[in-house]
């Protein structure tokens, strides 16, 4: 059985004071919860949010947003995985963001994810189309799905060189650039139709138990509204929240939906 799991990533938002308050709120309302949750504050913000999670349930955790590959050097304004140690667990890579403004390839990418599996991050490795697939007119799915498509092609390269049991410790993230901030969610059919294709992926290189295993999220304008879409998708292993993070009750109410609470 997978465990669900909820990530907020904060992107470059909040003060000191909104990140405390925040993590608060959050803290003191999913103790209960049979998922994980994790938030993902701007680097400036990790360590204050971390000391409220150590004081917190045992199912809320710390991500960064980003890492360098190296692990220290001459990289001015970056930071590494070894100086994420006893703040947070895991760090999102490959963000379209990331990839888009900062011009980051699969290849660095790929550097990124073997740096942070090296000092114990978990890596939410994040992949998603730029363009929608067509779309059947009544049910949402993807009406033929294009295996060339540039998602694919990120999954493999981002893939590379890591063994299978590096793989496993691994969670995807499905994010649909076209979905990303736009209000324009994909239904929860064409996204389990799309991270199907990632597991079949995945079964082709490892094996079909370990892609039965590893923890796919969907994420691209998930709010507590249409969050349920996706959290019925046996495909579907979560979300990862950008806008509606930042809000705690939209963020809590994300939560308990998952965790079937609400
Ligand atoms: C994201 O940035 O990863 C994201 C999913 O953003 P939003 O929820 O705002 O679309």
């Amino acid at each position: 059985m997978r465990k669900p799991i909820i990530i907020g990533n904060w992107k470059m938002n909040t003060n000191l004071s909104d990140a405390v308050v925040l993590t608060t709120d959050i803290k003191n309302h999913i103790g209960s919860l049979d998922i994980d949750v994790v938030l993902c504050p701007p680097s400036i913000y990790i360590y204050p949010v971390a000391e409220i999670v150590d004081r917190g349930p045992k199912n809320l955790e710390v991500g960064a947003q980003n890492i360098w590959f190296a692990e220290k050097g001459a990289m001015t304004g970056e930071i590494s995985a070894t100086m994420l140690k006893g703040l947070a667990k895991y760090v999102i890579l490959g963000h379209s963001e990331r990839r888009s403004h900062f011009a980051e390839s699969d290849t660095l990418v790929n550097d990124k994810i073997q740096t942070a599996l090296k000092n114990n991050l978990t890596p939410i490795v994040c992949v998603g189309e730029i363009k929608k697939m067509t779309e059947s007119k009544n049910r949402g799915r993807p009406t033929k799905i294009d295996l060339r498509s540039d998602i694919f092609t990120q999954l493999k390269n981002t893939l590379k060189n890591i063994n299978r049991i590096d793989a496993e410790k691994l969670i995807i993230a499905y994010e649909p650039v076209w979905a990303i901030g736009t209000g324009n969610a994909a239904t929860g059919a064409y996204a389990s139709d799309v991270i199907e294709k990632l597991r079949d992926i995945i079964a082709k290189k490892y094996n079909k138990s370990l892609s039965e295993r590893i923890r796919i999220l969907y994420g691209g304008s998930v709010d507590s509204e249409n969050v349920r879409e996706y959290i019925y998708q046996p495909e579907i292993d979560g979300v990862l929240v950008g806008g509606s993070s930042l809000k705690s009750k939209e963020f809590i109410r994300i939560c308990k939906e998952a965790a079937g609470r609400e």
